[in-house]
């Protein structure tokens, strides 16, 4: 079915054979007694070099094969004298399928910078750091299915539109059916939103978890895997405003079991990209020790395949919320006022004291545990002491936040009561509430951003570039 495509071709390399491939050309050479053009066709990293005689082709056509520009090619495998490529093709047949106008085409064979191509999401997979970053994620993805299929979990598909804010942040895009020409409007004469998906709120979803509750206490171990929408105008390198969440829900799981299940699952994806995306690995550890050659020897980190093994090889530092800050309170950076965030017990830890927990402290993933009840969400489970909750965050090195998880309040006075306690009109709840009205049960569970972890295993720099189509406040095409 289809062309042969360039992987296959170079791993069976059946030399002598007819081929017939089909890509983009990335560059085109001309000798006095060869034209060489380098092909890609996004299914590896690896180009093929297709060669052609002096005069073999009309001029005309040799002149539309430019960089950027879509060719069939016919031809036989030969082996190749070049260096660092077995084989090659010898072309006997040449269609332009399209041309790219090199006045105009802006992918030209230069480096270009990752901000310029995040104005031109459109053409970028087709360069070599995003063909890498588009492989390890969908290998990521695919890795993600194939843990939970495995461990005896369903997926579960959770609405993108609905009226809970599981977060409680206030951080909801809100979806309107109303007509904006001719809006209802409240006796203030201020536009009415609140009620605005035919007669009822409703917004994108900021997680599926709520409904990936009531999945667990049916199937006992469900995920979800979907699109999340947070309105957060943040220009940090950590956000986007639409992102990809892994939401496994586990019932009978108490917190160990779902620390447990967090770094399994963490460290068995991770060690599948490094198994089967070892040449896009490879080339994105290239472009980062390019990177890494401008700064002084000590701040230089480890190379990018070294980290993902260590990773995957050594256990998780685990530790409680109170222990890790009265780590940051003896810590240098807090001694010297050196964190923007003051340090104390209570406050939400920002990355920078995430980040120094594990880069400078641990030098390791860490889990923290039992958050204060006040900056976490109403759904956690209460510890005996009513000061914190049963809370799991996963912080990783260069990142900070990657998972947040907990395990669940399962009794129905304690719910309703943190419930009311921030503010929700339980009505609006009342189907999660049920649950723990009809055989409820222990369980836990956590929300992993995917692009968080793609960023992590590609050593990419900003969240934007790990996504085919970033949205965010100033996204160039949307
Ligand atoms: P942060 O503290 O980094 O803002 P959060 O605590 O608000 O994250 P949660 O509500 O716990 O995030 O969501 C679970 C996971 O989803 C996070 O651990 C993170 O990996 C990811 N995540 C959250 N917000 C975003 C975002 N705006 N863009 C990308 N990933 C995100
Ligand atoms: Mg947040
Ligand atoms: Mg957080
Ligand atoms: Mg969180």
């Amino acid at each position: 079915m289809g062309p042969l495509q360039i992987k296959e071709l170079l791993q069976k390399a059946p030399e002598g054979q007819a081929v017939t491939l089909k890509g983009w050309v990335r560059t085109k050479r001309e000798s006095k007694n060869a034209i060489f053009i380098a092909l890609n066709d996004g299914s590896t990293i690896h180009n093929i070099q297709a060669v052609a005689e002096p005069g073999q082709f009309a001029e005309t056509i040799i002149q539309q094969v430019t960089t950027g520009a879509c060719l069939r090619i016919e031809g036989s495998l030969v082996a190749s004298l070049g260096a660092g490529q077995s084989v090659e093709v010898k072309i006997t047949e040449l269609e332009v399928y399209g041309t790219a106008d090199p006045e105009k085409y802006p992918l030209q064979p230069k480096k270009h910078s990752l901000e310029f191509l995040r104005e031109i999401a459109h053409l970028r997979p087709r360069t070599n750091t995003f063909g890498a970053v588009l492989r390890v994620r969908h290998a990521l993805a695919f890795a993600v299915h194939q843990y939970f299929n495995d461990k005896g979990f369903f997926y579960l598909h959770t609405p993108i539109i609905t009226a809970s804010d599981a977060e409680g942040a206030g951080e909801m895009f809100q979806v309107t059916t109303l007509d904006l020409d001719k809006p209802p409007r409240d006796e203030q004469g201020a536009i009415d939103y609140k009620e605005d998906f035919f007669g009822r709120e409703a917004n994108l979803t900021v997680s599926g978890q709520l409904e990936g509750e009531l999945g667990a206490m049916a199937l006992s171990k469900i995920y979800t895997f979907g699109p999340t929408f947070r309105a957060e105008n943040s220009n940090t390198t950590r956000h986007l405003a639409e992102f990809w969440m892994i939401e496994p829900e586990m019932a009978f799981f108490e917190l160990k079991d779902n620390m447990d299940l967090a770094e399994d699952f963490v460290k068995t994806v991770i060690g599948y990209a490094m198994e089967h995306c070892k040449d896009d690995l490879a080339f994105l550890q290239k472009r980062l020790e390019e990177e890494e050659k401008s700064k002084p020897q000590k701040d230089r980190s480890l190379p990018l395949l070294e980290k993902l093994s260590f990773v995957v090889d050594n256990p998780f530092e685990r530790l409680t919320y109170t222990e890790a800050i009265d780590i940051l309170l003896n810590s240098k950076p807090h001694k010297e006022k050196k964190f923007q965030y003051p340090v104390g017990w209570g406050i939400d830890l920002s990355s920078e004291h995430e980040r120094y927990l594990v880069e400078k402290h641990f030098k390791k993933p860490v889990i923290l545990t039992n958050y204060p009840r006040e900056i976490k969400s109403f759904y956690m489970k209460l510890d005996e002491d009513g000061k914190t909750v049963r809370a799991m965050d996963v912080l990783f090195p260069g990142i900070g936040e990657i998972i947040g998880g907990s395990q669940r309040e399962e009794n129905y006075d304690k719910l309703l009561e943190r419930v009311k306690e921030i503010g929700i009109d339980p009505q609006n709840v009342w189907w999660y509430l049920e649950t723990r009205q009809f055989g409820t049960a222990p369980h836990s569970g956590f929300g992993l951003g995917f692009e968080r972890l793609v960023l992590f295993v590609t050593g990419m720099g900003n969240i934007r570039d790990v996504i085919p189509f970033p949205r965010f406040p100033k996204s160039a095409e949307f």
